[in-house]
């Protein structure tokens, strides 16, 4: 399988770094013909990823994501595939977490890192070992494009992973493959409150518009990284607005049992207030002994808040399909 990821990903591939543009040009054009635009922070660098387009056709019913584990997805749309934050240890396993701290998967992943399909690219929220983990470092193929932040980027380039894309926030990758096309915009968030954060690595968001624009996309996803709420967040729906599906990440993570580091059930419920995506999924919930607020709870804070019917709970191994704004021409 290893073999098969390098021809497909391989030497094929070409990279192009675009010169930065105009600030606030996407969002001029997103107020074309309306009052104000809202104060937003300048948008950031453009990138762009052109990926070994395949032969074979891609199948529609696939289009969607599967929940491995963790933080861990595959992303399937128009024959392109995504993985995010690859964790593929077992339970039982141990992550080291940093300044000493580890903690034990009680999970299994849904698919093993050998028996994964073909994967063109890796998007990772933050550099954890619960999101890349000992075994994914030795194992999964350098040669695969690696999307994250600037210092994930560094980190993993010093491990051997030769082609790495560090996206500030509001940095934007536009992936193309075939005919298909993704723009990745790098959103913000944020690990630890204000003091702790400087002990933790910076966290990128990500949001996904699937199809051939970007600003009228045929999909758009939104997936929260490890992150509190905090102010930054309400300007992803300004940016942002009509998200069809987020994927959050949960599990109330408490640092030596005090410090809270990733959302729990009533910051997940805050979220979806803030942002307002049409439908949403929980992940990164019950995999570590450092998850501490249960999906349970989460169930009852979603059911309290009226989104019941807007949040669908994946096992591992679960699929959620995505229905497009517009049908796909044949
Ligand atoms: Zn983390
Ligand atoms: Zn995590």
């Amino acid at each position: 399988m290893m073999k098969h990821w390098t021809k497909r990903v391989g030497s094929l591939l070409t990279m192009v770094a675009l010169a930065v543009a105009p600030a606030m040009a996407p969002v001029a054009a997103a107020h074309a013909g309306g009052q104000q635009p809202a104060a937003l922070p300048a948008t950031g660098a453009g990138f762009s990823l052109t990926l070994p387009a395949t032969s074979t056709a891609p199948v529609a019913e696939e289009d969607g994501v599967q929940f491995i584990g963790t933080a861990t997805v595959l992303i399937r749309y128009r024959g392109l595939t995504i993985l995010t934050d690859p964790n593929f240890l077992h339970k039982g396993e141990h992550v080291h977490l940093g300044y000493g701290l580890t903690s034990k998967r009680l999970t299994n992943p849904a698919i093993a890192l050998e028996d994964l399909p073909p994967i063109d690219l890796v998007v990772l929220s933050h550099m954890h070992e619960d999101h890349f983990d000992k075994r994914v470092q030795e194992k999964l193929d350098k040669n695969i494009p690696i999307v994250t932040t600037p210092g994930a980027a560094k980190a993993l380039k010093n491990l051997g992973f030769v082609r790495t894309i560090g996206l500030a926030h509001w940095d934007r990758l536009d992936v193309e493959k075939g005919a298909t096309r993704v723009r990745i915009t790098s959103a913000p968030g944020r690990h630890g409150k204000l003091g702790a954060q400087a002990l933790l690595p910076s966290v990128m968001g990500a949001v996904y518009d699937f199809g051939a624009d970007p600003a009228q996309p045929d999909y758009r996803m939104y997936v929260t990284g490890d992150t509190l709420i905090h102010d930054d967040l309400k300007d992803i729906p300004q940016r942002f607005p009509g998200i069809d599906l987020a994927l959050l990440h949960l599990g109330g993570t408490r640092i030596l049992g005090v410090f809270k580091v990733t959302m729990d059930a009533q910051d997940g419920v805050q979220l979806l207030q803030i942002v307002q995506p049409r439908h949403a999924i929980p992940i990164h919930y019950n995999d570590y002994d450092v998850f501490k607020s249960p999906l349970a709870d989460f169930a009852r804070e979603v059911k309290a808040a009226g989104w019941g019917d807007r949040v669908t709970f994946l096992a591992h191994g679960e699929r959620y399909r995505f229905v497009l704004r517009k049908p796909l021409a044949k």
